[in-house]
């Protein structure tokens, strides 16, 4: 149920578990359950609004073959001259740096500091040169680098991070097949940067050889000291052990020629970057997906600290990850990918010229452009020209209408432009022409946000563990912005704003029926803030788990009011006069336990709400129930309909995901008594899945059922067998002598073979002593961390809970019970009932 990102990170916190219940606590796009269809459906896609196809108006940008030579500029002519790193002309292969000083060169320690001016960068600073030197000195670096290595093992423990290598004197060592990079260096003024993903990259002595020659690269040629800092010191012994003096040390401090460090504190950043301008070497590595994952709605390439000194050196820390491997020694060919090359590429083939981008470099451009427009551009001519230029480039070319109907393939150009304006969006670059007739998936229409400030209270109290989306009931309209303002209480609390509900990041999907990421978050930190998304969407805001702010007013000026429902407080008639104005494209329907957020033309059908949500509510008091949890929930489950999720039919998780066609199965009433809601309930039923009692991967896909079958029994009249087919007694019976004929193998016990075993407890002793174990597993503490240990454990409390020894019957079903568990139920009365002794008598 728990994917565990077994990694080290920082503080010596070893595991971020992406917890299914808080999307916010994943390093990652939440690890999502993979579900079977759970349904099937005949029924066609169904398409919220005429769509006006863009494709046919401006048609997808044609592509040209490669004639090889692909000197493009990402020039923007119609850009006023930023400054002295804008474009003139294409730059030379290698900006003009001061030939690298020999140790004698050097100004001598401490050096003055640098004798340049913030207008006049040292270094040809990472401003947006056309291609990227990648010429001769590039290639001599990488191959001293690389010298006597063939292969890269990062197998190390730690879960790397990606890296992306931006700047024009920056460039890649390290790439898996899919040319994410994970080992990278740069020079920069005088001196040099290597870069790890990860800190254990620096530190495993598989990393010797490399380690070694990056040091001497570092070092060049000079005989100054290392230093390495004192929360690196497994690296001393490794750079000793080949012969090379080290030292730790607290600080950078002005006697050393190469300083080694992670990347979790920007403390000495300045200092830092002035080391490497003068001519220092830094040797630094560190991965930022959990500074990501504990700074939900911050932006890591602005924020987290390695990026705040690695930044100016044309080198950044991704949030996302990397799987660790042994990587042979990238080829020449990869070691040439540079994401300014394959950009301007990129753009020869938007404007028709000669442009070519192999399919995997174009698929790493999506990511890494999507990166590079998150790094703060504010000061940086070079960076705010790129963006401008950016904006031009796809308003040149249009923005491709992706529907259902129309999907894209991820590694299209067309995917690429989506990611790459989605980026452009977030960084604060106005949009709004971008935006015009879009024709996406969210569907525009003929409205108009208001001119008026629209003020909404909500509740800024969070009992919960995780955090919580209030609807504000509005929604933003493609390419708008909102402005959004608060007092000043409240923008200490932590709150977030963001737009849009469908949070599925699909860029790892093969086929796109909408962009990869259409939400963004804004942190509301500050009183006002102006905010925007590409694609619109309906807006919340995030109340951070354990907030005690109380009643919130926010007051948004630039939104249109959406459809919502929230039953005992909106009146039919104000439903009525909803549905009656020209609507959002989404609204919610509402109780304190449950929000489903549905296209409106399903909510048009809806003559009134309420039924179906007091049936929901019932359901959901049965969810709270059967899992010992308290009622109302403390934070209201989500319920969102997507045109494409990122796993399955369906998936947990908040919110749980679902597509369109699922829409009318959860909010008709009559069809869901009749017909049940099976697989919404299952996925309901994964949230409630607690680690102690779960043994994955046997039970993910089992124990979620036990609430399926208790809702659809308790609440809806419709016993199991009839609720899933899968439970009708033949094939109950067929699956119970199909494990056992193959010996009980714990391999096999799996889904509805797993479920089986808790349907015969429940059928003998009822669903109380579930209930009761629930609860009191709540108040355990140090479960047992392995399957066996906690099955074992469920077999004590659960004989123990009826009174039976219920050793044999989890025997028979292939359980690992320990000796002394089974002695120490020996004492309890024998479960003369036991429903398996039938098939263990037949079969003997
Ligand atoms: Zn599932």
């Amino acid at each position: 149920m728990e994917r565990e990102t077994t990694g080290v990170a920082q503080g010596g916190v070893t595991t971020p578990r992406a917890r299914l219940r808080d999307g916010a606590a994943s390093p990652q796009p939440v690890p999502r359950l993979r579900d079977s269809p759970v349904s099937e459906t005949s029924q066609p896609p169904r398409q919220l609004r005429p769509q006006n196809s863009l494709a046919s108006r401006t048609g997808p940008p044609t592509v040209h073959p490669a004639s090889g030579t692909a000197g493009l500029h990402l020039r923007d002519s119609s850009v006023p001259r930023d400054g002295p790193a804008s474009e003139t002309a294409l730059p030379p292969a290698r900006p003009p740096p001061p030939r690298p000083p020999r140790l004698r060169d050097r100004p001598a320690p401490p050096p003055t500091r640098p004798q340049r001016t913030t207008a006049e960068p040292v270094h040809p600073s990472p401003g947006i040169r056309t291609a990227q030197g990648c010429g001769e000195d590039v290639r001599q670096d990488q191959q001293q680098l690389l010298e006597g290595i063939s292969e890269l093992d990062i197998r190390t423990g730690g879960v790397p991070s990606q890296l992306l290598v931006h700047g024009a004197l920056a460039f890649p060592l390290g790439l898996d097949a899919s040319l994410n990079c994970f080992l990278a260096a740069a020079r920069y003024g005088r001196g040099r940067v290597v870069l790890a993903a990860h800190e254990c990259l620096l530190c495993a002595p598989k990393m010797g050889s490399f380690l070694l020659n990056a040091v001497r690269w570092l070092a060049r040629g000079q005989t100054g000291k290392v230093g390495v800092n004192t929360n690196l010191k497994d690296l001393c012994p490794l750079l000793s052990e080949h012969g090379l003096q080290c030292s730790l040390e607290p600080h950078l401090n002005s006697n050393l020629c190469v300083y080694c460090c992670k990347a979790y504190s920007d403390k000495e950043a300045k200092q830092l970057q002035e080391f490497v301008a003068e001519g220092g070497g830094l040797l630094i590595g560190g991965q930022a997906w959990w500074w990501a994952s504990q700074n939900p709605g911050h932006c890591p390439l602005a924020g987290f600290p390695g990026n705040v000194i690695l930044n100016c050196f044309g080198l950044s820390i991704l949030p996302q990850t990397l799987k660790a491997g042994c990587f042979p020694v990238p080829t020449l060919e990869m070691r040439s990918y540079h994401f300014r090359k394959a950009l301007s590429e990129f753009q020869a083939i938007l404007n028709h010229e000669n442009g070519n981008l192999e399919k995997s470099c174009l698929a790493k451009l999506r990511v890494d452009g999507a990166a590079f427009l998150q790094i703060p551009a504010e000061g940086i001519p070079a960076y705010i020209s790129l963006h401008r230029l950016l904006r031009k480039m796809l308003r040149g070319s249009g923005l491709p209408a992706v529907s259902r109907e129309n999907p894209v393939a991820s590694d299209s150009y067309e995917a690429a432009m989506l990611s790459l304006a989605t980026g452009l969006a977030h960084s604060g670059t106005d949009c709004s022409q971008l935006a015009q007739g879009l024709g996406t998936w969210t569907c525009s229409s003929s409205l108009y946000p208001s001119k008026h400030p629209i003020t909404v209270e909500i509740d800024g109290i969070n009992p919960g563990n995780s955090d919580c989306w209030v609807s504000t009931g509005l929604y933003l309209l493609e390419g708008q912005n909102a402005e959004v303002s608060l007092s000043e209480v409240a923008a200490s609390a932590g709150l977030r704003v963001q737009i849009g509900c469908h949070t599925d990041d699909l860029t790892k999907a093969r086929k796109l029926s909408r962009a990869p990421v259409v939400t963004h978050q804004c942190c509301m930190d500050r009183t006002e803030r102006s905010v925007s998304c590409l694609w619109g969407g309906l807006l919340y805001v995030i109340v951070p788990k354990g907030s005690q702010l109380g009643p919130v007013s926010v007051t948004i000026r630039g939104a249109v009011p959406a459809p919502y429902y929230k039953l005992g407080k909106t009146s039919l008639e104000e439903w009525k006069r909803q549905m009656q104005e020209d609507p959002a494209p989404w609204g919610e329907l509402a109780t304190d336990n449950i929000i489903l957020t549905v296209p409106t033309t399903n909510l048009q059908a809806l003559k009134d709400p309420e039924p179906v949500l007091r049936l929901w509510d019932e359901m959901m008091e049965a969810v709270a129930r059967l899992a010992a949890e308290p009622f109302p929930l403390r934070r209201p489950e989500r319920i969102v309909a997507d045109v494409q999720i990122s796993a399955g039919w369906m998936h947990s998780g908040y919110p749980i995901m679902c597509h369109l066609e699922s829409v009318k199965e959860i909010i008709n009433e009559m069809d869901m008594r009749s017909r049940g809601v099976w697989g919404p309930i299952h996925e309901l039923g994964h949230n409630q899945q607690r680690h102690g009692w779960e043994f994955p991967p046997h039970t993910t896909e089992a124990t979620c059922n036990l609430w399926s079958v208790y809702v659809h029994e308790t609440v809806l009249g419709i016993p199991r067998a009839q609720a899933h087919e899968a439970l009708s007694p033949p094939e109950r019976e067929k699956r119970i002598k199909a494990h056992l004929g193959k010996g009980a193998p714990l391999c096999g016990w799996n889904v509805w073979t797993a479920l089986e075993t808790y349907l015969q407890l429940q059928e003998a002793f009822g669903w109380e002593p579930f209930t009761q174990l629930f609860a009191e597993y709540q108040t355990l503490s140090h479960l047992p961390k392995d399957n066996t240990g906690r099955m074992n454990l469920w077999v004590k409390k659960f004989s123990e809970k009826v009174k039976k020894n219920l050793v044999p019957f989890f025997e028979a079903w292939g359980w690992p019970v320990q000796k002394e568990v089974a002695d120490s139920l020996a004492s309890l009365p024998e479960w003369q009932e036991n429903p398996m002794q039938v098939y263990l008598r037949a079969k003997e």
